[in-house]
C-alpha cells in the first residue's frame, strides 16, 4: 500500500536536543501581507526551542497561502521603537 514513511531520528539539527512533535501557528511574510497559518505539524527542540517544519508541510504551506481560502481576516497594529526625532 501508500509509500513508506521514512523515519527520521527526533534529533535537533542544531543542539542535538531531543524533539517533540506539536502544532504551531506558522508565520509567513509575502510581499506586503503576513500570513498565519494554524494548526501546522512541526517538531519543537526540547533543549533549544527550536521548531522544525517538514518539506511536506513547507509545500502544503505554499500551496494554502497561494490557493486556500483564509480561514479569517485580522488586523494587525505595527508599531516602531524608533526615538521620534529620527521620525
Ligand atoms: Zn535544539
Amino acid at each position: 500500500m501508500g509509500r513508506q514513511e521514512r523515519k527520521r531520528p527526533l534529533i535537533c539539527g542544531i543542539c542535538g536536543g531531543r524533539l517533540k512533535e506539536t502544532r504551531l501557528t506558522h508565520e509567513e511574510r509575502r510581499g506586503a501581507h503576513l500570513h498565519l497559518i494554524r494548526d501546522v505539524p512541526a517538531q519543537v527542540c526540547l533543549a533549544c526551542g527550536e521548531k522544525w517544519i517538514s518539506e511536506d508541510t513547507l509545500r502544503q504551506i505554499d500551496l494554502v497561502i497561494r490557493k486556500g481560502k483564509p480561514a479569517a481576516m485580522m488586523e494587525t497594529p505595527v508599531y516602531s521603537l524608533r526615538p521620534a526625532r529620527l521620525r
